[in-house]
């Protein structure tokens, strides 16, 4: 089946946990321009030097920086039968770069589905999130906690938090989502591509929720 995919909502949403799951159902691959950049960031690459002082702060990389990383990642080949996008687009101007790139290419976008959290519920999402240095295995803090604190239960690698994902840079991620992004919201309702999920409650009930309205309207 083939099949693209753009989950939108906020930081802690549940994007990227939702899309991990959902690629091993469909067989395509998830698409995040966050891991993508961060993986730039810790390379040191050029992009990767240029969007570091953007994502520290929590502001946006410039558009150009990650329309072309979108534009390079879905010529490969593994995103022939579709992909899952997540973390973009995340401005108009992306939006339109995206439509524009999939014209060219003869597709277009199958399912956008916002995933709605309340503020509170963010911030608590966001704040706990913490990774392994080494294999990368992700926790929370109250509700995925690793067994011996700060040491990863898979590797014994050394657990730590982003650095955009203190407080008080989640409260500006925040509201450049409000700003920025939410507009996203109806610019894919007058397309008539949006639907929306309840992204409260527990990861499975979500995923199945999404698994849901990806088949109801598919075909
Ligand atoms: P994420 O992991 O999706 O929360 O992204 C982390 C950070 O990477 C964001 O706060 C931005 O600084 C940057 N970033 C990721 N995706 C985009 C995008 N589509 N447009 C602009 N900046 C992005």
């Amino acid at each position: 089946m083939f099949m693209n995919l753009i989950l939108l909502g906020p930081p802690g949403a549940g994007k990227g946990t939702q899309a991990k799951i959902l690629i091993k159902k469909y067989g395509i691959p998830q698409i995040s321009t966050g891991d993508i950049l961060r993986a730039a960031v810790k390379e040191q690459t050029p992009m990767g030097v240029k969007a570091k002082g953007f994502m520290d702060s929590g502001a946006l990389a410039p558009d150009e920086v990650v329309v072309g990383i979108v534009e390079e990642r879905i010529a490969q080949q593994d995103c022939a039968s579709g992909y899952i996008l997540d973390g973009f687009p995340r401005t108009v101007a992306q939006a339109d770069s995206l439509a524009a790139m999939l014209h060219n290419k003869g597709t277009s976008i199958d399912h956008v589905i916002a995933i709605t959290v309340d503020t509170e519920e963010l911030l608590k999402r966001v704040t706990g999130r913490r990774t392994c240095k080494v294999c990368g295995a992700g926790y929370h803090l109250l509700y995925d906690p690793p067994i011996t604190s700060g040491v990863c239960t898979e590797c014994s690698g050394e657990l730590y938090q982003r650095d955009d994902d203190r407080e008080e840079t989640m409260r500006h991620r925040l509201a450049v989502y409000d700003e920025q992004t939410s507009p996203l919201i109806a610019y894919y309702a007058d397309r008539d591509l949006l639907r929306t999920v309840d992204g409260m409650g527990d990861i499975v009930e979500i995923q199945q929720k999404l698994i849901g309205v990806i088949e109801s309207t598919q075909g």
